[in-house]
């Protein structure tokens, strides 16, 4: 397992840490500010929540949205793959990104996993990062409390840990969506949270053009770039939309004069 990092609250959660106490002590000594006291606190929930949604805040905590400042000096961009692996989908994806002698960081949900560990395996084999993104993939992660997050996250990092020398470093929220318990936890297990710099919505979008025009607008060194091989969406022709996006992305990554790198938390 990966060694634990400090857990350090950011500004705006000892902010609302403060909040409560101040409160209580506000009604304590003057009860007819009770009304400002409550108001106070709402506040500081409704900041807190407001924080989780947003996918690439760092108002929670630590949030790699793009690469860092050396990566992007050498014109390096990651592709991160989400939701796998899927028996259908990912050795598609995984004889493209071979044609193209790219290396890509795969977000895969440890319940898919445990299903198909002969994917993940080749995941590794041909040279892909392997990354956590929890277990059960819940839409409502974001309700969590402290203990059920760390069992979730904790039982993905077990089991695809198994398949790698490496075990995963990073973690992706479901959807992206947090709330402040999940720092906390990240850090007691030695893992970074990341999220992406541009998505394609490849869930929801079966329009190739689209989906493509998304990922490639205003594409730059250091971006951090999100598919789906998992839960894709169709394309008019019914492929999984990630099969008919992969070539002309790759394409024009190269002829920008990127190079695609895997997420690697050691990168200076
Ligand atoms: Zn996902």
């Amino acid at each position: 397992m990966t060694p634990p990092r400090r857990w350090r609250p950011t500004p705006l959660i000892l902010t609302a840490l403060l909040i409560h106490p101040g409160a209580l002590v506000a009604v304590v000594l003057r009860p007819a500010c009770w009304p400002w006291a409550l108001v106070a606190v709402c506040l500081a929930h409704l900041a807190l929540t407001a924080a989780g949604l947003w996918p690439r805040s760092r108002l929670l905590g630590p949030n790699w949205t793009r690469l860092p400042p050396a990566a992007i000096a050498r014109g390096e961009i990651a592709l991160t793959i989400d939701d796998g692996p899927d028996p259908e989908v990912t050795p598609a994806v995984l004889d493209l990104l071979d044609r193209y002698q790219v290396r890509a960081t795969f977000f895969c949900i440890g319940e898919r996993a445990a299903a198909h560990p002969a994917l993940v395996a080749d995941i590794v084999r041909r040279g892909h990062a392997l990354e956590n993104h929890s277990y059960f993939h819940r839409h409502h992660f974001s309700l969590f409390g402290p203990a059920r997050m760390r069992d979730d996250i904790s039982r993905a990092q077990t089991t695809l840990a198994r398949f790698s020398p490496h075990p995963p470093r990073f973690f992706r929220a479901p959807a992206g969506l947090r709330n402040p318990f999940l720092e906390p936890v990240l850090a007691a297990l030695g893992l970074t949270l990341a999220s992406w710099s541009k998505r394609g919505f490849d869930t929801r979008d079966g329009r190739a053009a689209l989906v493509l025009a998304r990922l490639t607008r205003k594409l730059a060194a250091g971006d951090i770039l999100l598919l789906h091989d998992g839960n894709a969406a169709r394309d008019a022709a019914g492929q999984p939309v990630i099969l008919t996006v992969l070539p002309p992305l790759l394409d024009a990554i190269a002829r920008a004069g990127l190079t695609p790198v895997t997420l690697n938390p050691c990168q200076p």
